[in-house]
């Protein structure tokens, strides 16, 4: 996956760490301390020194309950400071509601447009269909940041939030703007209570299953000062870090931060993803014409097993398919899925885990790709490329499998495998093993 940025494109293998630089007298955290231009374009050369990828230059506090800036005003406070950061090379943001001061910040140089409001001004969109710089899309509550607290009801604020992204990034589309240059930014504290926006970060992998880039932009925000009890914002960057690894760990791309050290040094225990791909196609015991939901239990219960494994997280789990057998057709049919876990345990050592899940629930190999009460594959392992007698990765035959295919994607729509190859490249009716999702 590629996030495309004016001259830059993001490789997304790892998490990018965009670095806030608030020109502003009054932001929450840092307000105050970077409004003098030689100040802020001396914290924005820092901030990439210390392992940013890009910095977020703003002009008007979003605060809940800030006061809005004229745009004149805003303009002013960041338009030198954009120029001077992109002409020494560095990727700027544009942190903005405003088309006018996008506009003028992109032919300064800008190469990204952060927009709180979400594309919904209509001249922001004409702003981003004219240019090709990658847009940051936030889901926010109310029209403004003075009022984004007053309407917090949601009935299912994670279904929300996605549905909206989902929409306004399919407005962009429809507006010419491509699918490369989109991020989603779920926007926690944006017309969001405290519990609402720790449930946006736990269940980051829904906004993640939509094929955009994921920001997290969590740093020093009110939620983690009430779960972590830190009152005072510029406390919270520890809190804030633990908070990005997590969001990281869901499968979230990019990270908006004010403390870049802090964050650098804990991404580097985040740990690397591996897809396994379940299949069953013997139910150990099952009444007649039950037999699909005994096949269904059964990888339930390889999925529980796999729960335990040690430094293990399982991230997410796709529906379950239904499928036809492929190469060996004399059998019946198969219940295939999809896990995507983060582990800390190295391949060799995760695939023995598997094989003993395996065995417990009683596989035997008589026939080659023949009955099986179930199998577990590693499809790919983060980065890893290897093809010994043991263990071929990424997994060979993913491509020509639809009953891979088809989990995988609804788990990471886009996926490329560690050793660069797309998934999905084979069309459907090219491929073997025709597969249904089970409602
Ligand atoms: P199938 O090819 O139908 O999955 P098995 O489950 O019997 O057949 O696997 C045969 C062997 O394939 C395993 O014992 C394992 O050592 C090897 N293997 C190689 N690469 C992988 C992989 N990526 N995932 C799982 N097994 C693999
Ligand atoms: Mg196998």
């Amino acid at each position: 996956m590629l996030w495309k940025c004016g001259t830059f494109s993001f490789e997304l293998k790892m998490p990018l760490i965009m670095g806030v630089l608030n020109v502003t007298p009054d932001s929450f955290s840092d307000g105050g301390l970077h409004n003098e231009y030689e100040a802020a374009v001396a914290y924005g050369r820092q901030m990439i020194a210390e392992g940013a990828h890009m910095v977020d230059v703003g002009g008007e506090s979003t605060r809940p309950g800030s006061d809005p800036v004229t745009e004149e005003e805003e303009l002013a406070r960041v338009i030198d400071v954009v120029r001077t950061l992109a002409s020494e090379g560095i990727c700027v943001s544009i942190d903005t509601r405003h088309a006018s001061v996008a506009k003028a910040c992109v032919e300064a140089g800008a190469a990204i447009i952060n927009d709180i409001s979400g594309f919904r001004d209509p001249a922001m969109v004409q702003v981003a269909a004219s240019c090709d710089c990658g847009l940051v899309v936030m889901h926010m509550r109310g029209d403004e940041p003075a009022t984004m607290q007053n309407d917090t009801n949601y009935t299912d604020v994670v279904a929300e939030v996605r549905d909206y992204l989902r929409d306004q990034a399919a407005m962009l589309e429809a507006a010419g703007i491509d699918h490369d240059r989109i991020c989603v930014d779920f926007g926690p504290g944006f017309g969001k209570t405290a519990e609402q926006s720790r449930d946006l970060t736990r269940n980051i992998q829904e906004f993640v299953r939509l094929g955009y880039p994921v920001m997290a932009a969590l740093s020093r925000k009110s939620y983690i000062g009430k779960y972590y009890g830190i009152d005072v914002a510029a406390d919270r960057d520890i809190a804030s870090a633990a908070e990005h690894l997590l969001a990281c760990e869901q499968g979230a791309h990019v990270i908006r931060v004010h403390n870049v050290p802090v964050h650098v040094e804990v991404l580097r225990d985040l740990r690397p993803y591996a897809l396994i791909a379940l299949g069953c196609n013997v139910a150990l015991v099952a009444e007649p014409g039950e037999e699909r939901e005994a096949k269904i239990a059964q990888l339930n219960m390889a999925i529980g097993d796999m729960c335990l494994f040690p430094d293990t997280t399982i991230i997410d789990v796709s529906s379950f398919y239904e499928s036809e057998p492929a190469y060996y057709e004399d059998q019946d049919v198969f219940v295939n899925a999809v896990v995507l876990m983060r582990t800390g345990l190295p391949p060799k050592e995760l695939l023995d885990y598997l094989h003993v899940v395996e065995n417990k629930l009683g596989r035997v190999r008589t026939i080659a790709n023949g009955p099986r009460t179930c199998d577990l594959d590693i499809l790919d392992y983060q980065t890893y490329v290897v093809n010994t007698e043991v263990l071929t990765l990424p997994h060979p035959r993913i491509n020509e499998r639809d009953f891979v295919v088809k989990p995988l994607l609804e788990l990471l729509p886009g996926h490329v495998l560690a050793d660069g190859t797309p998934v999905g490249t084979v069309p459907e009716e090219e491929r073997i093993g025709r597969s249904f999702r089970i409602e």
